[in-house]
């Protein structure tokens, strides 16, 4: 009994002492193997990897909300303002980068050329455009318990922010009623961020089990595909991936002075969970916590821009729809033109800002993309022929890409913090 007793407990200390990074790796090399051996019998792990991701989307809402009401309460509103501007500049501008990135991979290598899945001809059909003012609108929350309830972020991130700052004032009242309950009010969340980031770490311990099973699922479907035929396409949207981590990250942190590869170590935990997750939303928890504790930006900066960025800042989604709107044209044997090429820029700088963090969302509106270029999904069509062969290797496409979006999140985030002159520049040394 008491040497039964001691061996689980030799277990449990390995499990817990050895260095999770390291275990997460071992989760997600075995589970590449297990999958692409095991094939479909292997499918019924997957709920051990729907559990990892539940766990992370239970604590996303709670995480932007706590932290961003104590973020808020502690920047001026003035701070406020100028750290959006230079966030959504970023933001904007990489975005832009990334899809070029993406055209000049897709060029170079040519993915689907030869293919000629029929010369067929796709009717083409204006962009139907989401309305601005609508979109715009959208970020009032008329109930924001509604919009806590339902996850729509950029609501939940306005009513934090105006929540925050409403405390501020009334923590400096003379009125010693309203200024004792407004930091009763902040300690209580500055205490939920805690109790939060708290639940995460523990989650993380799960996390080696999910990445395995995660892994395994997508393998096991996708992974036998994603090297053969469709090699090339899988091989480009990596490529310029790489590129623009490099090239952009790579060149931006050190323009501003911080040491890349202090900065991939930092991140390389949300990194890794975005690749897995495949969701930037479900990922944000992690990202949250490794750009506090890792990368030393300070909670008033990194509440607001990470969320923001998770929902709207997908460079990875960019490059992906880039290179996969040249595809589609490759394969039907019409490659676009260099003024398409250029809607393509706009139009997948849209549909990336507009894609949700979760799973698949790039492939859904991609689309939209293909539209703009007279590239419509029909049935019985070569387009539509051409698309699905991208779909049926989403999953594989969808980690790298995920996996650059956040990063380009958590670089912006470091970048913006350097020039408010908050970061903590000894992680960085
Ligand atoms: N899965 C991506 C994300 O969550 C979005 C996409 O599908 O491109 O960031």
């Amino acid at each position: 009994m008491a040497a039964e007793k001691s061996e689980k407990s030799g277990f449990m200390a390995w499990y817990f002492e050895s260095n999770l990074l390291i275990r997460i790796l071992i989760g997600l090399i075995l589970g590449a193997i297990v999958g692409l051996i095991a094939g479909p019998w292997i499918l019924w792990v997957k709920p051990f990897g729907d559990i990892f991701i539940r766990l992370l989307r239970m604590i996303v809402v709670p995480v932007i909300l706590f932290s961003l009401v104590v973020g808020a309460a502690s920047l001026s509103p003035a701070r406020l303002g100028r750290v959006g501007v230079k966030i959504m500049v970023y933001y904007i501008a990489t975005t832009v980068v990334a899809v070029a990135i993406g055209l000049v991979f897709a060029n170079i290598l040519r993915p689907g050329d030869g293919l000629n899945l029929s010369a067929g001809k796709a009717a083409g059909r204006a962009l139907t455009q989401p309305n601005v003012v609508d979109t715009l609108m959208a970020i009032i929350p008329v109930n924001p318990f509604e919009s806590l309830a339902k996850g729509d972020v950029l609501p939940i991130i306005f009513f934090a922010i105006v929540f925050g700052i409403s405390l501020s004032f009334l923590s400096m009242s003379k009125d010693e009623r309203l200024s004792g309950g407004a930091a009763a009010v902040l300690r209580f969340f500055d205490g939920a961020v805690e109790a939060t980031y708290k639940i995460v770490r523990g989650v993380m311990q799960y996390a080696p089990i999910g990445v395995f099973a995660l892994i395994a699922v997508v393998f096991a479907q996708q992974g036998a595909k994603a090297l053969g035929p469709l090699g090339l396409v899988t091989l480009t949207v990596y490529l310029g991936l790489l590129a623009h981590l490099l090239i952009v990250y790579g060149g931006l942190l050190s323009i501003f002075g911080l040491k890349f590869n202090r900065f991939l170590g930092g991140a390389k935990e949300a990194m890794l969970t975005a690749f897995v997750t495949r969701s930037s939303s479900a990922t944000l928890p992690i990202t949250m916590r490794n750009s506090e504790e890792n990368l030393g930006v300070p909670r008033s900066i990194g509440s607001f821009t990470l969320p923001l960025g998770a929902t709207i800042n997908m460079d990875g989604t960019a490059i992906y729809q880039g290179i996969c709107a040249l595809f589609v044209a490759f394969a039907i044997g019409a490659p676009l033109d260099f003024a398409s090429q250029m809607t393509i820029i706009i139009t997948a700088t849209l549909a990336s800002i507009g894609a949700a963090g979760v799973p698949g969302a790039g492939a859904i509106m991609l689309l939209m993309v293909l539209n703009s270029v007279g590239l419509e999904v029909k049935e019985g069509t070569a387009v539509a022929m051409a698309y699905a062969m991208i779909l049926g290797i989403d999953a594989i496409l969808d980690m790298g890409r995920t996996c650059m979006n956040i990063t380009g999140d958590l670089a912006g985030t470091s970048i913006v913090a350097k020039t408010e002159k908050s970061l903590d520049l000894k992680k960085w040394a």
